[in-house]
């Protein structure tokens, strides 16, 4: 095999391109890995949008920000008062760049002890598993390979009439890096990243609007579920308008004038930043050429098969770039099964069983069917839920907001579902993902010995609830 030649390429370096390239090399496999991005010093940032611009440092100011609102608003109860509490959003923002640039550059080490050929730049897929590789400092070439992955991720929708600038109007890039706390603050779009973003500049201290055209707030989850997310976001004064459509948004004079009807009338508010956060879309700009044989969908994203194989013979896409959520873990997942079969071996990802967070406070986890899409499937079911508020270590804690929902089939009481609103939701949705990936039923939750006192006795009380045993709640 001459320099040039790998068993298997891989294009976009986010973790879908990251966590296949380093499982490929892992089995033996001959292995370049091709990511574009850069850091601020101009150095290699492989890790995608999630470790760059999306999953990593949404969750660090998060953090800081929750921070600082706890210290603000929920430490008196517990006997604390701090007074002339202060921000300093450059040091708030240079932690979350120092937070991305360990795990980036931790990453780079992780190719090298992996002997994956790395390549900082852009590739692009001809017939034949022919790929261009443009370095971002050097000249192009062709590489070929056994095996080509797409792993291009995602990039943000945009709206008509609304044009990121990212000074003023911003997409996830831009309101990941705001200079100063602004007084008011828009967000296009109440789902998972509005949501998020929107949390941090409220907690800062912005007066924060967001505008979602659905009339039903967060449709992925069953009503009476977010119906207590959204009374908690109301009292934290996030201001969500549904059934709110953006028709556009304009800057002058250092403010953004924004255009939305309400499902009877028009009207306009006026912010000093806009975030634009109506979801994201396959990044297929460039990346394969017309004669490689790879169809898309309607949708535009790389159409693939169960076990994300192109139509291109030998040729693999995975993660935001095809069906299924656009969410890290599913990509990296997808990642390690390709480069499993790739190598001979049974490869596999169970797209049913991809838990799904939402890092507000309280958070929103959940796995698996609501009660709606049970009920369109004719599913037979039964449902035990369990407030926090009834757990010894919420109360504790001081933090007892949210319930557990737990859904199982009416007969064989197999797992279907789960939804978590509540502190740490993210952490203690593993135990019904992994009991719905055994086929575990209600009944070997309710039976498994849960640590006391912790928020996960309320998975317990909901999978007792579900045959109406929940101990300490009234069935
Ligand atoms: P990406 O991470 O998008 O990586 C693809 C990489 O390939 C990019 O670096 C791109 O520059 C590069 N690339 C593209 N084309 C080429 C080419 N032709 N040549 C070379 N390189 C190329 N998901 C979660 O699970 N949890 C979260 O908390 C979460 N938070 C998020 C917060 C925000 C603000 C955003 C925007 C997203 C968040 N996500 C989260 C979603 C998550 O980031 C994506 O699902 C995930 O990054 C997808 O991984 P990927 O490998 O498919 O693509
Ligand atoms: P997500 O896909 O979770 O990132 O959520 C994006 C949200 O943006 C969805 O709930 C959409 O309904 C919403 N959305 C899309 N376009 C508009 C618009 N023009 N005005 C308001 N909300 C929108």
């Amino acid at each position: 095999m001459s320099d040039k030649e790998f068993d298997v390429i891989f294009i976009g370096g986010g973790p879908g391109g990251y966590a296949g390239a380093i499982r490929a090399a892992q089995l033996g496999l001959k292995t370049m890995l091709i990511d574009d991005r850069k850091g601020d010093d101009g150095k290699p940032a492989p890790g995608g949008t999630c470790l760059n611009v999306g999953c990593i440092p949404s969750k660090a100011l998060l953090d800081s920000s929750k921070h600082f609102h706890h210290i603000q608003h929920d430490y008196t109860a517990h006997g604390i008062t701090a007074d002339g509490v202060s921000i300093d959003i450059d040091k708030m923002l240079e932690r979350k760049r120092k937070v991305v640039k360990q795990l980036t550059g931790g990453l780079v080490q992780l190719f090298k002890a992996n002997k994956i050929e790395f390549v900082n730049g852009r590739g692009k897929l001809f017939s034949d598993r022919q790929v261009e590789v443009t370095p971002n400092d050097s000249e192009k070439y062709t590489a070929t390979a056994k095996h080509v992955v797409l792993a291009a991720g995602s990039v943000p929708f945009s709206i008509p009439n609304v044009e990121v600038d990212n000074e003023y109007i911003l997409d996830n890039v831009g309101a990941l890096e705001i200079p100063e706390v602004p007084q008011r603050f828009g967000v296009i779009g109440a789902g998972v990243i509005g949501l998020e973003m929107g949390s941090v500049w409220s907690r800062l201290g912005a007066e924060v609007v967001l505008f979602e055209a659905l009339d039903d707030f967060l449709p992925a989850i069953d009503r009476d579920m977010a119906k207590v997310a959204q009374r908690e976001f109301r009292k934290q004064k996030l201001d969500i308008r549904m059934g709110c459509k953006v028709s556009g948004a304009e800057v002058s004079d250092g403010k953004v004038k924004l255009s939305y009807n309400d499902g009877q009338d028009d009207h306009e508010e006026v912010f000093d930043r806009l975030l634009v956060a109506v979801g994201r879309k396959a990044a297929t700009d460039n990346l394969a050429s017309d004669d490689s044989g790879v169809d898309r969908t309607d949708r535009g994203q790389i159409k693939v098969d169960a076990h994300c194989r192109t139509s291109a013979e030998n040729v693999w896409a995975i993660g935001d770039l095809v069906r299924g959520p656009m969410l890290a873990h599913k990509a990296s997942e997808e990642g390690i099964a390709v480069a499993e079969s790739i190598a001979g071996q049974a490869g596999h990802i169970n797209l049913e069983t991809v838990p799904w967070v939402i890092y507000t406070d309280p958070e929103i986890a959940w796995v698996g069917k609501t009660e709606a899409q049970l009920e369109d499937e004719d599913i037979e079911y039964r449902s035990g839920a369990f407030p926090f508020a009834a757990t010894g270590r919420g109360l504790a804690m001081g933090n007892a907001v949210g319930q557990v929902k737990i859904l199982a089939d009416a007969e064989t009481d197999e797992l279907l579902g789960c939804q978590i609103v509540g502190a740490y939701a993210s952490e203690f949705i593993g135990e019904v993902v992994v009991a719905m990936e055994f086929n575990g039923s209600a009944e070997d939750l309710a039976r498994i010995v849960h640590a006391h006192p912790t928020l996960s006795e309320a998975v317990h009380e909901a999978a007792l609830s579900v045959d109406k045993r929940a101990i300490h709640k009234a069935n």
